[in-house]
């Protein structure tokens, strides 16, 4: 065994060359071995923990044997240069090689170490043959350590050349990834100047129509209330960036109070019957005596007026809307969730719809309005409180959105004394 053989065979492996496919250039290096030593039969051998592996012959197939039949090993292990053997079976060590006592009755042996930069033994480039010689003619030792050279530039170009294909590989997949992420910002873009720009538009509209002298006092007070509530719709927008901007940078506090969920909840929905002119059926189901939790009540606020809002926005006129509110049996937590009977999300935006900006193809469709902003807040929201979000959802079957929020913080907080 060589002295350093854990690093040999960490340096071989490293070159990822074992076991790789036959390789004309390889041949090619042990046919010009043979030649220049006028020898019958080379070969570039690697050797392995346990076995001798050819890369590459000439004049004899390409073989694997184990390592204590290779004569090579011996060469790596007991020099670092030219090894040759003039008769085999002269000699002690080898006599009974099977290479020596069978077909093909080998003689003559001689071989020189494939070496790396750093001094490791690979393997070997041999040449034999079948009669015995008086010695090893010093210029067919000088061309194997010339091919073992060669054969050595050739390892380390092919790593080179597969460690470049591995970096091309990734920055092709880079760049593409980089196309999509500046594409995906042009379309947001132009969304979401989209959906400020037309209230801006309405706003104008009404605006000159009000400049009219003849407008009744009537019209001009109904034409006053549609800016207004353009007016509001875009402050709106305009918080919702500002606010994920914010909470997506950590720098929003959450102020937690003890919350009935089960209160806010169905105050919410009394709201949004009273307003909710599109006349869906909004229904509320609670489990009894679930716990108050500790939580932002604005923020869970801002969360559940998202989800019946977007409930009501993405589902017909009159559909059906169910809201429930449970406790986990497995795992202290409260879970909400909102079902509607809407237009429905596949499965590929499941994950998407809570990043930023991110809509639904459906949703465009359909034309329904939107930024993609309402459901990042939310997700930013149940997170800060160390509770979950997702969505079930069928296209054309209706979504159900859920969330979760622990229930360990409902417990009262009662510092106690130092
Ligand atoms: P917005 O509704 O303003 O676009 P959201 O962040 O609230 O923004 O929602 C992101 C996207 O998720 C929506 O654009 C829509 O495509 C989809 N979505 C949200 N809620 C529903 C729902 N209840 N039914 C179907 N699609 C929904």
């Amino acid at each position: 065994m060589p002295a350093n053989e854990d690093a040999r065979l960490e340096a071989l492996f490293e070159y990822g060359i074992l076991d790789t496919p036959d390789d004309p250039a390889f041949n090619d290096l042990a046919r010009i071995a043979a030649t220049l030593c006028d020898a019958p039969v080379a070969f570039i051998n690697l050797i392995d923990r346990d076995r001798q592996w050819t890369k590459a012959s000439f004049g004899m197939a390409r073989q694997t044997v184990p390592r204590n039949y290779s004569i090579c090993t011996q060469v790596i292990a007991q020099s670092d240069d030219v090894f040759a053997v003039t008769d085999l079976a002269a000699d002690d060590r080898f006599a009974d090689h099977p290479i020596v006592t069978q077909s093909p009755h080998m003689r003559f042996y001689a071989a020189a170490p494939v070496v790396t930069g750093d001094g490791h033994a690979l393997g070997t480039i041999c040449v034999i043959g079948s009669e015995e010689r008086t010695s090893l003619e010093p210029e067919h030792a000088e061309a194997l350590r010339a091919v073992a050279r060669q054969i050595m530039a050739l390892i380390e170009l092919q790593r080179e050349r597969t460690a470049l294909n591995e970096a091309n590989a990734r920055l092709k997949t880079l760049v593409a990834r980089l196309e999509e992420v500046s594409r995906r910002k042009t379309e947001i873009i132009s969304d979401v100047s989209h959906e400020f720009r037309t209230p801006l538009t309405t706003i104008l509209g009404y605006a000159e129509l009000i400049q009219d002298e003849s407008l009744e006092p009537t019209e001009v007070h109904e034409f006053a209330g549609d800016i207004v509530r353009d007016v509001g719709r875009l402050t709106r927008m305009m918080e919702n960036v500002l606010d994920i901007e914010r909470l997506e940078a950590g720098a929003s506090r959450i102020n937690t109070t003890t919350i009935d969920l089960v209160d806010l909840i169905t105050k919410e929905v009394a709201r949004w019957k009273s307003d909710d002119d599109t006349k869906h059926r909004i229904n509320v189901v609670a489990d009894a005596s679930l716990p108050t939790i500790c939580a932002d009540h604005d923020r869970i606020l801002q969360v559940v007026s998202n989800l019946l809002a977007n409930a009501v926005k993405y589902s017909p006129d009159g559909g059906e809307i169910n809201v429930a509110m449970s406790a986990g049996c497995a795992t202290p937590e409260f879970r909400v969730e909102v079902q509607d009977h809407g237009i429905g999300i596949g499965p590929d935006s499941h994950g998407r719809i809570f990043e930023r900006f991110a809509r639904t193809a459906e949703a465009i469709r359909h034309g329904i309005r939107g930024t993609g902003l309402g459901l990042a807040i939310c997700r930013q929201i149940i997170e800060g409180h160390g509770g979950r979000i997702g969505v079930e959802s069928k296209i054309g079957e209706g979504s159900t959105f859920w969330f979760t929020l622990p229930i360990e913080r409902a417990r009262p907080f009662n510092p106690k004394p130092e």
